[in-house]
């Protein structure tokens, strides 16, 4: 794994009209295996990375909501419609960041990954910890810990 890079991070859509800046370090990563991300990503899985609120700006273009269009708001560039970040219902104090739209997204793995129950048969990820749905609430203090523990030796 490529070292972590310092921060700030920059990063954007495919087509660059929507630019972001991360400038605070991440709670967690994480896959999802569930048939909605599948579909959403045009993948396997998504991939995402967990930034605290505060640390999350939008710095270039007007991203718009898409998907379910549910509680959970899933932002979308509105030109080439990458999806970027989901703000998830009930949860304001981070931004669920697509790993992927960083400049520079080449230290990232999963530490968790969700709904396996939902997999495809082959699909596989290095994640530490996995879960056949979510994990329980009580359990993210202790996940979010562990991996801070194991960003800073990383
Ligand atoms: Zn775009
Ligand atoms: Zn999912």
């Amino acid at each position: 794994m490529a070292k972590r890079p310092d921060l700030p991070w920059e990063g954007g859509c495919r087509c660059g009209q929507v630019r972001l800046r991360i400038s605070a370090p991440p709670l967690v990563t994480m896959a999802c295996h569930c048939t909605g991300c599948q579909r959403m990503s045009a993948s396997a899985f998504s991939l995402s990375v967990a930034i605290p609120s505060e640390g999350f700006a939008v710095t270039q273009g007007e991203p718009i909501i898409g998907g379910m269009r549910g509680a959970s708001r899933h932002y979308f560039c509105p030109h080439c419609m990458s999806w970027m970040f989901t703000r998830p219902e009930g949860l304001d104090f981070f931004v669920n960041l697509r790993a992927t739209m960083l400049d520079d997204p080449s230290w990232y793995t999963p530490f968790i990954e969700t709904w396996t129950s939902e997999k495809l048969a082959w699909a596989a990820t290095p994640a530490v910890h996995s879960y056949p749905s979510l994990p329980a609430p009580d359990e993210f203090p202790g996940l979010l810990k562990e991996y801070a523990e194991q960003a800073e030796t990383g």
